[in-house]
């Protein structure tokens, strides 16, 4: 792992072990494993626990799993980095280290307060992927008349969690995001290409998850290409683009690419005072007065961090879709070996369904995605296949061999709504099939033989759909039958799915104002984490049924923590 050294090991002891360890003495406190101020013994009884499972099993996980992903520069240095190593030193109010979307934010934020922002960004472009996202009472929403129950959008975000969180960071979140989302749009009113935050339409829910109207995108933005809408993370790859370009009418903002943050820098009292980055072959330092915010975002492009830190399910058998792979988890690690708490593991991924080997479907297959029933190497259905693109991704993963040889069902009734749509989907199946990733025959058992599903399992589901379309009652899995269709046509086809992953969402234990907490939840002075390096919201998956909350909270802590870092509380 270039430049690192950091091992497996460490991962554990930073995020779990000393949690496992002093669980341990509260139940077993009497039974004679340790005394909780005796490390060695400590150490001892966390081996015990390690020890009784096989060597092939991790502690996270029934079995280990290596992580097929992409793999990221990682600019993090886990060595003492000598003062005569360093070639230069620069003075800044506010230090951002990433320029993704919440470091964007962070910055043109701090430099609209007035003070003097040093953006650094590891690749040659910040990472931007979104096409929509979640906010409470922006003034585009008064202006269409959303009504949002705050509430509800708060217990809604707790309930995903299980309550395994903390309120302050979700009610940060939930009332500041307007103002937020407020200025997000001041500032691109100051671009030249219109972009324009308004109310995204949502359906109505039908699988028994609330329907909550905080869905804000940027599709009536005039120069977005035509199918920016349908090819996912495609708008916000324009609008980080248009914010990069705003940075420049700030004289005292400056964003610079290709300069890896490498370490955090402390004085004597424990404030973070800067960091040690690198400028071509040069370590320099920047030094910060006002403060350093962490915008490193996922480390969903480092393979040994994803084994280590997320269960091995959520990536088995995934494909990754991403525009840079810069995301490797620097911040997180330099938060860790500063003494930063960090969420319980496993941490929660963003993984959708829709994924194909390469990255997710386009348009040409949605209906009939919509509309097909999925099942596992058995045949069997896993899934009410309405629910949102996370659930679905979660219950596929579960499936034998973490989600391996799943498919999508369907017939050639259910291609498409239009002459055209039809058309369309045949079109694209023809290309998947050529690629190996589709098959299409006369009956359900001819097309379970070639794709190596149990053609029992798959005859005795197809029949089974249709008896509970006519009864209209799924009673395996209460999907809603009002909107599917039963196979009547000549041709059935499989189309292979697997989940795709975008980031993950667990990071650095953080307050209501963004600021990084120590293992005793003491605030780190002079540090905040914005965005997905940033902990305390989610925990053990990600809520796809609430609009957004991943650019929403991006975003939010952006602002929030510049605005913290200038002004103070
Ligand atoms: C295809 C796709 C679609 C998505 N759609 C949505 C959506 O519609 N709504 C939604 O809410 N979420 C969506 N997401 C998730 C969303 O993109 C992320 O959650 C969000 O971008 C996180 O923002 P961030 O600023 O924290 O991190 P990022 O946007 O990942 O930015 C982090 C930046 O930090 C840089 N960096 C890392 N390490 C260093 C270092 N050491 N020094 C300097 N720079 C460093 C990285 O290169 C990167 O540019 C989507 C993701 C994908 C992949």
């Amino acid at each position: 792992m270039g430049g690192m050294d950091f091992s497996r090991r460490d991962f554990l002891r930073g995020a779990g072990a000393v949690g496992l360890a002093s669980g341990a003495f509260g139940i077993f406190g009497g039974a004679g494993l340790a005394f909780a101020d005796d490390t060695a013994a400590s150490e001892e009884a966390v081996n015990a626990y390690q020890a009784i499972v096989p060597d092939e099993t991790s502690l996270l996980s029934p079995k280990k799993v290596a992580c097929p992903g992409p793999r990221g520069p990682i600019a993090f240095e886990d060595r003492e980095i000598a003062p005569s190593e360093i070639a230069s030193t620069e003075e800044c109010d506010v230090l951002v280290i990433g320029a993704g979307i919440a470091g964007l934010t962070a910055s043109l934020k701090a430099a609209e307060e007035g003070a003097s922002v040093i953006c650094i960004e590891k690749m040659t472009k910040g990472r931007g992927c979104f096409e929509c996202f979640g906010a409470y009472d922006a003034q585009c929403q008064k202006d269409a008349g959303v009504q949002v129950d705050p509430a509800q959008l708060l217990d809604e975000i707790y309930r995903s969690a299980y309550w395994r969180t903390r309120p302050e960071p979700a009610r940060t979140y939930v009332f500041r995001s307007g103002e937020a989302t407020d200025f997000w749009q001041q500032m691109l009113d100051k671009g030249e290409n219109g972009f324009v935050i308004t109310k995204v339409e949502q359906a109505p829910n039908t699988n028994g998850m609330p329907m909550i109207d905080s869905e804000l995108g940027f599709y009536d933005s005039p120069s977005l290409p035509p199918d920016a809408g349908v090819r996912s993370g495609l708008s916000g790859i324009y609008v980080c683009r248009e914010m990069a370009e705003i940075a420049k009418q700030y004289d005292a903002l400056d964003i610079r690419y290709s300069t890896p943050g490498v370490q955090l820098v402390r004085d004597g009292e424990g404030r973070v005072t800067g960091v040690v980055a690198k400028s071509g072959e040069e370590y320099i330092r920047i030094n910060a007065s006002k403060g350093v915010i962490l915008a490193t975002g996922s480390y969903d492009a480092n393979p040994e961090m994803m084994e280590a830190w997320v269960r091995p399910e959520d990536y088995a058998t995934s494909s990754w879709w991403n525009p840079g792979w810069g995301t490797t988890g620097d911040g997180h690690m330099m938060g860790l070996k500063i003494g930063a708490g960090m969420d319980s593991l496993p941490h929660p991924v963003m993984n959708f369904r829709w994924g194909n080997p390469d990255s997710f479907y386009d348009a040409r297959v949605w209906t009939a995605i919509w509309l097909a029933i999925n099942v596992n190497a058995q045949g069997n259905r896993y899934v009410n296949e309405d629910l949102p693109f996370q659930s679905v991704s979660n219950a596929q993963n579960a499936q034998p061999g973490f989600g391996a040889n799943c498919w999508q069902i369907f017939d050639d009734g259910m291609l498409g709504a239009s002459e055209e749509e039809v058309a369309g989907a045949k079109a694209a199946m023809d290309e998947f099939i050529e690629k190996g990733w589709a098959f299409s025959a006369s009956s359900p058992r001819e097309l379970a033989e070639k794709c190596g599903i149990d053609p029992d399992g798959l005859e005795q589901t197809v029949t089974t759909w249709n008896a509970y379309w006519n009864d209209k009652k799924d009673r395996d899995f209460n999907r809603f039958m009002e909107s599917t269709a039963p196979f009547a046509g000549e041709t059935i086809y499989a189309l292979t799915t697997n989940s795709c992953i975008l980031a993950t969402g667990g990071g650095l234990t953080i307050d209501g104002a963004c600021r990084v907490l120590d293992t005793d939840d003491a605030v780190i002075e002079g540090l905040y984490a914005v965005g997905n390096v940033s902990g305390s919201f989610f925990a053990g998956n990600y809520p796809r049924h609430i609009p957004g909350t991943s650019i929403g909270r991006a975003i939010t802590f952006g602002f929030v923590a510049a605005e913290h870092a200038v002004k103070g509380a």
